[in-house]
């Protein structure tokens, strides 16, 4: 199943070009806090599936351009992101990398960006005003989890998956002696963590570890590589996270990116595709309003 969140925080499920209504799944308490709708939906999959499907028995399809994609989850709990994850990847930033060369997501493990600076298809990657640093783009597989768990073994750690959705891991480098600041905050710009368009369940992805991973810039591919090369793959991931803290039902996982990172500007296009899971177009812009500090 196709999952999306559009308009103003409500449910759907996306099939071919059209979209259902199934928000009236989710408690109607949740009108208070929409955002959180996905993450209750997906944490209570198990009995809400059954009726997601009768909903959709007497849902009318509403054409899918004719609605605003949000995010598929807006408001994860915690989104985690693997650095170094992929051999080619490792070295190819030079000094700007903060990941010691060799060294891989086993070693230095994962790092957190702020759910606040996720958005959704269509959104923009809003890059400081008059910035003279360097932003790139890491096209990245997200794994969104399915349900609470601490100490997870690697064996295990599938069951833990709700689903898939497509990644884009925006990056201010750092400027060796000009800006050094922390891997979080330079990944957490606003619009920095597009996620979409859709969550696909776990179901409809059977080997996500064989999956064509693709990042065009203007129309020109950047990152073309498949999710067999990863380092560290999903299950030790997710066995290396829950070692350190639960995870919970709606927590991103981005699972790191391959070579091809590369820089953006303001007014180019993004695109992201990896099979089976979607394919989205970002635009970057500038933001209006100066930062009390230049970056
Ligand atoms: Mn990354």
């Amino acid at each position: 199943m196709r999952l999306a969140v559009f308009s103003d925080f409500r449910i759907g499920v996306v099939q071919g070009q059209e979209i259902f209504d199934v928000t009236s799944v989710v408690p109607v308490g949740l009108d208070e806090l929409p955002a959180q709708r996905m993450n209750w939906l997906i944490a209570h999959w198990s009995g809400a599936h059954s009726r997601v499907d009768a909903i959709l028995r007497n849902a009318q399809p509403i054409p899918l351009g004719a609605v605003k994609l949000m995010a598929p989850n807006p408001a994860p709990p915690h989104v985690f992101a693997a650095p170094a994850n992929y051999k080619k990847h490792i070295g190819e930033l030079g000094d700007r990398a903060v990941t010691k060369k060799g060294r891989s997501a086993r070693e230095q493990g994962f790092f957190l960006k702020a759910p606040g600076s996720i958005v959704g298809p269509g959104g923009v990657i809003a890059l400081p005003k008059q910035s003279t640093r360097r932003f790139d783009h890491e096209s990245e597989l997200a794994v969104i989890i399915g349900r609470a768990g601490r100490d997870i073994p690697r064996a295990k750690a599938m069951e833990y998956v709700f689903g898939y959705s497509c990644l884009i891991d925006a990056t201010m480098r750092i400027e060796p002696g000009v800006g050094e600041e922390e891997r979080s905050m330079r990944k957490s710009f606003d619009g920095f963590t597009p996620l979409g368009p859709f969550l696909v369940t776990a179901d409809e992805v059977p080997e996500p570890s064989n999956l064509l991973n693709r990042l065009w810039v203007n129309g020109e591919i950047r990152q073309e590589a498949n999710t067999r090369d990863m380092i560290v793959d999903i299950p030790e991931l997710i066995e290396l996270i829950s070692s350190v803290l639960p995870l919970s039902p709606g927590d991103v996982i981005a699972t790191g990116t391959p070579d091809g990172v590369g820089p953006f500007a303001p007014g180019d296009s993004v695109r992201i595709a990896i099979d089976q899971v979607g394919d989205m177009t970002l635009r970057v812009v500038e933001r209006d309003v100066a930062s009390p500090r230049p970056y």
